[in-house]
């Protein structure tokens, strides 16, 4: 089939190489000059599905330790949609089909994870990987408001080990020695890895199967009653046998004429990105500070800690008491580890598209030749393989290995 993507972000460019392996005759269209540009930037790079959940999902926060990380901050510019879309989203925590919602959710983001080494392997790239993910616990009595997230989590086969401070700074021998620990959760499978430069090698690999990406190439609108797109400053809408929709935050707008209403919202988040200072006083994997909501991930001769989530433009200036937590609980929890007073050093804002359950939507759009594949929000590096196979599978009348029916655009 010939087949238009419209998006090269993590998940258009996972797309473009699993089409094209199938053998499709592929084309991407990205508006911007390059792959992985907007959200796919600066990611916090984790790629453990199982703890990302809290961050990702409504209602999966911990009591008062971990909680509701997820639920956003109103920024200026979030205007009453703003605060109508967070309701929809505590809503959606609350929904009686939210524990069956998560464990698909946990069970695409293994899919993904395996999917993602199996490329790694495969093209045999250095995609600054590292290996484990430690969750930090100041206080003993942290570890019991976890529990229930914990015993779900273990239910769906998810490897978690309780350990104490000891054997946490065995595993992270940076953790400072006077931060509070009183223990953590490891993920020995947990994996953290540069979301940006994956894409552009996914990129690089579709290419090498045919398929061709045009950058600069702004999809204005998408074909109606035919699978097509139109291209800004072309003439006539360019037809082919499907397209499929990876415009990340901008898919809401695509589709909004078509009649195909996606209640996506714009959830912003920081990354700031250091040199390696000190290889051993660095994170030799990935750390999750529940308290603090941020995770600070090591990506080859960086250190990166993200956090913060907030609804609205924010008058167009980062939110500085986020940016100072990141640098604090940064040198907090590996002092030495990283030059943040770099002037290589990367603040970056940007905004995980997020649909209001926080799940993302893979399938059939229900108009003729449209797919869609977007909305991924918080997790979108750790589920964009797993998405990308399992829709191409669908598009080639194969039963995907994960059950999409969970992320079908009729839930909205
Ligand atoms: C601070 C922060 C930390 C994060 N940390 C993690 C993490 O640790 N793990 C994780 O799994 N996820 C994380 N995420 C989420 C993840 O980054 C996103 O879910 C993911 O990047 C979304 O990928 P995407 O391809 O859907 O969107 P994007 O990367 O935004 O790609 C969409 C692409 O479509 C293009 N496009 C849009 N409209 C058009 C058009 N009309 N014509 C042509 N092209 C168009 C855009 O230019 C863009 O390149 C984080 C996000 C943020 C903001």
């Amino acid at each position: 089939m010939q087949i238009a993507i419209v998006g090269a972000g993590i998940v258009g460019a996972a797309t473009a190489y699993e089409l094209a392996a199938d053998g499709h005759q592929v084309t991407l269209f990205e508006q911007r000059a390059a792959a992985a540009e907007e959200a796919s930037f600066g990611s916090a790079g984790l790629l453990a599905p199982a703890l990302l959940l809290p961050w990702a999902v409504p209602g999966v926060g911990a009591g008062r330790l971990w909680r509701d990380p997820s639920s956003p901050r109103l920024a200026r510019g979030a205007a009453s949609a703003g605060l109508a879309w967070r309701w929809r989203w505590s809503k959606a925590g609350r929904s009686p089909g939210m524990p069956a919602l998560l464990s698909a959710l946990d069970g695409l983001g293994r899919y993904s994870l395996a999917r993602t080494r199996a490329l790694a392997q495969r093209f045999d790239m250095d995609m600054e990987a590292s290996r484990g993910t430690l969750v930090l616990l100041r206080r003993p009595e942290d570890m019991e408001p976890l529990q229930p997230l914990l015993q779900r989590l273990r239910e769906a086969g998810e490897v978690l080990q309780e350990v104490d401070a000891d054997t946490a700074r065995l595993i992270e021998p940076g953790l400072c020695t006077d931060a509070p620990l009183a223990g953590a959760l490891h993920a020995p499978d947990g994996q953290a890895g540069n979301c940006r430069l994956f894409a552009q090698i996914l990129r690089h690999a579709a290419q090498a199967q045919g398929a061709q990406f045009v950058f600069g190439a702004r999809v204005q609108a998408l074909g109606r009653g035919h699978a097509g797109v139109q291209i800004a400053g072309e003439a006539a809408p360019r037809r082919f046998d499907a397209v499929v929709l990876c415009a990340g935050l901008a898919s809401a707008a695509l589709l909004r004429p078509l009649g195909l209403h996606l209640p996506m919202a714009a959830v912003n988040g920081y990354s700031i990105s250091a040199p390696l200072r000190e290889d051993s006083h660095a994170p030799q994997g990935s750390v999750i500070d529940p308290l603090h909501r941020i995770t600070i991930t090591r990506q080859g001769q960086r250190v990166r800690v993200s956090g913060g989530a907030e609804l609205g433009h924010g008058g167009g200036t980062p939110h500085a008491p986020t940016l100072q937590t990141l640098y604090l609980a940064l040198s907090g929890w590996f002092p030495g580890g990283a030059l943040t007073s770099s002037p290589q050093v990367q603040v970056w804002r940007g905004a995980r598209p997020t649909l209001p359950d926080g799940a993302p939507v893979i399938g059939a759009s229900g108009h003729t030749g449209l797919w869609l594949n977007t909305g991924h929000g918080a997790c979108g590096w750790a589920q964009a393989c797993g998405s990308a196979r399992a829709l191409a599978d669908l598009i080639a009348d194969r039963a995907p290995a994960k059950d999409l029916q969970p992320f079908g655009m009729g839930r909205f």
